[in-house]
């Protein structure tokens, strides 16, 4: 998907290519509008029960929608980012967690909405009941051992670190 504009989204001018970037951007040469293209930062958590199985929603919609991941979701514009992470969850699994710490961050290149940065923290159940809500059609815990298809590189791998014991 090409994700640069054509005409600035200020004041409507033809955008240009500004050259003086390695990357390439967009520049509006009437009211110097640049288009900066960043990924957009999503917050998830890696929750974990006694046993060890990894909690894991299917997803509802596209993309990859029908495949599992653990829950997370874009970070709202003057959302702390641990805020973002408690709400996705509560809102796609019904549970409230308490957030332990950051388990990792990784970009992710394969989301066809745009690349994407996540910042994934670990947590524990502090109460809530286990039902599947919002965007996901299904919620669970699931064995390292046999784990269903994980949607996103990114979530693939964390998974997988904790499958060969890396983390
Ligand atoms: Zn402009």
């Amino acid at each position: 998907m090409n994700r640069l504009f054509r005409y600035c989204p200020h004041c409507g001018a033809e955008l240009e290519q500004a050259d003086e970037s390695r990357t390439p951007r967009m520049r509006c040469g009437t009211c110097g509008f640049v288009q900066y293209l960043n990924p957009a930062p999503a917050a998830g958590i890696l929750v974990r029960d006694d046993e060890g199985l990894v909690l894991l929603v299917r997803r509802k919609f596209e993309p990859f929608r029908g495949l599992w991941t653990m829950p997370a979701g874009f970070i709202e514009y003057g959302e702390e980012v641990a805020e973002t992470a408690v709400r996705e969850l509560e809102e796609e699994t019904g549970l409230v967690i308490e957030i332990a710490g950051i388990h990792t961050v990784e970009s992710c290149r394969d989301d066809p909405r745009g690349n994407t940065v996540l910042v994934l923290f670990e947590g524990h159940v502090k109460s809530g009941k286990l039902e599947a809500g919002d965007d996901a059609e299904e919620v669970g815990f699931f064995s390292l051992d046999s784990l269903p298809e994980i949607a996103f590189s990114c979530q693939r791998r964390v998974l997988q670190r904790l499958i060969s014991g890396v983390s």
